[in-house]
């Protein structure tokens, strides 16, 4: 579609070299920019080639006449928008009205008079433009509808979620507590019994983080607060918060990182590393390794989180960074959201984060943020 502003583009189809001229001239000095074709082939050549806003087409023609022209120009997806002023002699004035019921926008008659050529050509090309203009509108109309309705069933399938995953736990936890309140736990027992509540309530608390960090972060009320930090020291302070769940599930935990500054988002990047060495705590098994990167040159900052788990299929790598979506290796309760947090944040840190991974061998995700 073209643009509203745009000089208008017309296009004289006439075999009459001098009633050719005339239209040509009267159109030029109304400030329209004009191309003329002397019969109906190279009139739908250039049609083809180029956009235009009116066509002037004689009706008689040798070879393809008005009537076949209109025709090809209706039939056509890219010109059948154009509007055709037909151009006939006095005596084709029933045939000119066929071609107005055939679709033409209208019709002049021979010798054309120049002031209404002029009207008939503006009103035709304003209606073209404003039936543009609401096409355009309508396109964008469309376009935020269907976005609002896809923000609604994504609002409407995170609810759900919430409410299915969050039971879960919460009923394991209640159960818990029941259990140890109704004084029926022996002694010896109720120690694990608070442990298993207190995980619980973790998890919980985990998963709430998780919905509001990005919640947070898409709404624009949590914004990217890049500072000159120590990058070590954030990794260690997210290897810190995850050391209680390694420990549990016996999984060593490894930092190698150079001393380096860089300007970031800290408690972002911590939350990105707590969220990436969870899952990889989580899918490794006991006595398997977790490392963190952590590398620094004059272009970017990698962050990479490595694990000898079960790796992940190459069909499984592009999506697990869509929300909700939970892979093969997801372990309940879990919202599928981790991931989709970690890219936004990056994304807003101008980085990138992707994958890399062999499925029996592990996997190495990397952060890169610009420096
Ligand atoms: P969640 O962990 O809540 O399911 P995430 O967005 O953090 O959601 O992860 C999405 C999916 O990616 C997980 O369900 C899991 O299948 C897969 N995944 C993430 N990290 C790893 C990993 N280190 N190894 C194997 N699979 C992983």
């Amino acid at each position: 579609m073209r643009e509203a502003e745009s000089t208008p583009r017309v296009l004289v189809v006439d075999d009459d070299r001098m009633t050719q001229m005339l239209l040509r001239r009267n159109l030029t000095q109304a400030g329209y920019e004009v191309e003329s074709a002397s019969d109906g082939h190279e009139a739908l050549t250039k049609l083809r080639a180029a956009p235009f806003d009116l066509v002037i087409l004689d009706f008689m023609m040798p070879g393809m006449d008005g009537y076949e022209v209109l025709g090809h120009i209706n039939a056509d997806e890219a010109t059948k928008h154009v509007p055709v002023v037909v151009v006939s002699g006095v005596d084709d004035r029933a045939n000119a009205a066929l071609l107005v019921e055939a679709g033409a926008a209208d019709y002049l008659t021979k010798p054309v008079d120049g002031g209404l050529l002029r009207a008939r050509a503006a009103r035709c090309i304003e209606s073209k433009r404003l039936r543009e203009r609401e096409l355009r509108l309508l396109e964008e109309v469309s376009t935020s509808y269907a976005k609002l309705r896809e923000a609604e069933a994504m609002r409407d399938q995170l609810t759900h979620m919430i409410v299915h995953d969050l039971r879960t736990p919460l009923t394991s936890l209640l159960g818990s507590l029941k259990l140890l309140s109704s004084g029926k736990v022996p002694p010896d027992g109720q120690p694990q019994l608070l442990e298993l509540a207190r995980e619980t309530g973790e998890s919980l608390n985990e998963m709430v983080n998780e919905l509001l960090d990005l919640h947070r972060l898409e709404s624009g009320v949590d914004l990217i607060k890049p500072q000159s930090v120590e990058v070590s020291r954030v990794a260690r302070a997210a290897l810190d918060k995850v050391r209680g769940l390694a420990d549990a599930r016996g999984v060593p935990l490894k930092l190698e990182a150079a001393n380096a500054e860089a300007r970031l988002d800290e408690s972002k990047v911590e939350r990105v590393l707590i969220n990436l060495l969870g899952n990889a705590i989580k899918v490794s098994g006991r006595g398997r390794e977790v490392s963190v990167h952590v590398h620094v040159d004059e272009h970017e900052t990698r962050l990479e989180v490595i694990d000898a788990g079960p790796g992940i299929p190459e069909a499984d790598r592009s999506k697990i960074f869509e929300r909700f979506y939970r892979g093969a290796h997801s372990e309940l309760p879990s919202t599928g959201l981790g991931l989709a947090f970690c890219k936004l944040a990056v994304e807003t840190h101008g980085g990138k984060i992707w994958v890399d991974s062999q499925v029996g061998e592990g996997s190495r995700f990397v952060v890169s943020l610009p420096r």
